[in-house]
């Protein structure tokens, strides 16, 4: 496994254990800048930059992780949410760090994108 880069924030993250939600090989974390109600983030123990070396976690791995994200979700008490990994620069990503982002709870979860006509309506 190649080392992580020098100063990778969430690397730094993982080793001083300021994470809210552990399991193995993975932790979740609160967002520092929230953009719904619960907005969290379930990151790799191990550095990874970005979604698209997903080839790199072996298949038991892969399915953990995808688990490790849903019970992350359940267990803040969300049973709508959203699901969102932002690859490269250029789609938003800005920390080379896998993450993927858990958000819930918001107006995002109380008017889902499809109501927006309806609501205009009532209005
Ligand atoms: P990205 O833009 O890479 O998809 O997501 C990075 C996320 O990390 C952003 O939502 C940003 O608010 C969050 N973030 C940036 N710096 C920190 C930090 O120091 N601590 C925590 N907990 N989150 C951070
Ligand atoms: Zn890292």
């Amino acid at each position: 496994m190649p080392s992580p880069p020098e100063g990778c924030l969430f690397c730094s993250i993982v080793r001083e254990g300021s994470y809210v939600r552990k399991g193995k090989g993975f932790v979740a974390i609160k967002d520092i800048n929230p953009k719904a109600e619960v907005h969290l983030l379930v990151l790799p123990e191990r550095h990874v930059d970005t979604f698209r070396d997903v080839g790199e976690f072996p298949a038991r791995e892969a399915k953990r992780m995808l688990e490790f994200v849903a019970d992350t979700a359940r267990e803040a008490g969300l049973t709508d949410y959203r699901v969102e990994v932002n690859v490269g620069p250029s789609a938003g990503q800005t920390v080379f760090h896998l993450h993927w982002h858990v958000l819930g709870g918001g107006p995002a979860q109380r008017e889902p994108a499809g109501d927006a006509e309806t609501a205009v309506v009532e209005l």
